[in-house]
């Protein structure tokens, strides 16, 4: 189908959320969203790839309401998971939960209106309000590589044979385009209800406690926590994978991991990667960032860069539990950065 007809009907498709104006960038094909249920009310919300969102949102519906857990990488992101939740549910978003405020799960506040309770950490509002979140490293390096992202797709697109193998890479590329646009026209948006240890909200029925267990991927990382339910959504505390370093407090992390596991959950709705009920993944992710801590602090002591330490740092014991992240020796840079970075400000205290 001919790019301008899919963006018509995309558009029209969009037409009327919440009297709210259009974000540029929601172009796309097919279903940008799966919306798998987890519990009554409960659904896990993951990228289908249609558009480029990253992280994952939690949607929970209530009687009259409905609360959406982080709103992925942009306003056009979100404004389509708001468009394309009418499949499931016709009640009203009132409150938005920023788990952390990271660029993949808070850069689409900005698309609800100022009736919606936007609730997250005080140190979560610090890093939005203000665009202090845009200056650091994690988001800078994404924003910086789109372009590059774009020209990679754009010469596999027209060096690609295959008819199938051509479509999908076209629909990535769209995919990336429509994502640098909707970066552009980004204004990072706070929370406007904040806490520091601890929120319940209560809606019928449910309750929905908001939680600030530690510093771990963040000064700022909540949980929300379901107890009925027995469902915990963590953010990138806790993911299916390895989970980025380049704001954590790695030391501290497994000890707020210690305190994620008093509370009485079966299933977790990570950030990132798919649901899970295996409680011994926590464990795994515990004593790999015990070691990851140890190893970097080891080689910093002997007088290596932090730029070699990511290099030799060696982890490939965990493999086994994280396929995905380690293949051999090594850890992200920005990783190895943070954690000397850590170790400094301890020492100057
Ligand atoms: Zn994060």
């Amino acid at each position: 189908m001919a790019r301008f007809a899919l963006a018509l009907i995309t558009g029209l498709a969009l037409f009327g959320v919440a009297g709210l104006q259009q974000p540029a960038g929601t172009g796309h094909a097919g279903k940008a969203f799966r919306f798998n249920k987890v519990k009554e009310g409960v659904y896990h919300a993951v990228g289908t790839g249609a558009l480029t969102v990253v992280g994952n949102s939690s949607i929970i519906v209530n009687d009259n309401d409905v609360i959406v857990v982080d709103d992925h990488v942009s306003p056009a992101a979100a404004w389509v998971l708001l468009d394309e939740l009418k499949a499931i549910t016709n009640k009203p978003v009132r409150t938005v939960i920023n788990t952390h405020f990271h660029y993949d799960h808070a850069h689409g506040n900005q698309v609800f209106g100022p009736d919606v309770e936007i609730i997250g950490h005080e140190f979560t509002r610090e890093m939005l309000i203000g665009g202090k979140s845009l200056q650091m490293p994690l988001y800078k390096n994404y924003r910086d590589g789109l372009p590059a992202q774009i020209e990679n797709l754009k010469k596999r697109v027209a060096a690609e044979p295959d008819a199938a193998r051509k479509a999908a890479l076209q629909t990535q590329l769209q995919a990336a385009e429509s994502n640098k646009e909707s970066q552009e026209e980004l204004k990072p948006t706070p929370p406007n209800v904040t806490l520091q240890t601890r929120m319940t909200l209560h809606r019928g029925d449910r309750e929905i406690q908001i939680r600030f267990l530690g510093r771990a991927h963040t000064a700022g990382d909540v949980v929300v926590y379901l107890p009925k339910e027995k469902v915990v959504i963590t953010g990138d505390m806790l993911t299916s994978g390895l989970s980025n370093m380049s704001d954590a407090f790695v030391n501290e992390w497994p000890g707020t991991l210690d305190e994620l596991k008093k509370l009485d959950f079966d299933t977790v709705l990570p950030g990132h990667g798919d649901a899970f009920t295996d409680k011994a993944k926590i464990e795994y992710f515990q004593a790999y960032l015990r070691d990851v801590w140890t190893e970097v602090s080891r080689l910093k002591q002997q007088g290596v860069s932090a730029e070699d330490a990511a290099k030799r740092a060696d982890l490939t014991k965990h493999k086994d539990h994280f396929p995905n992240n380690i293949q051999g020796p090594g850890i992200p840079p920005i990783a190895a950065t943070r954690i000397y970075e850590v170790i400094d400000t301890a020492g100057r205290r």
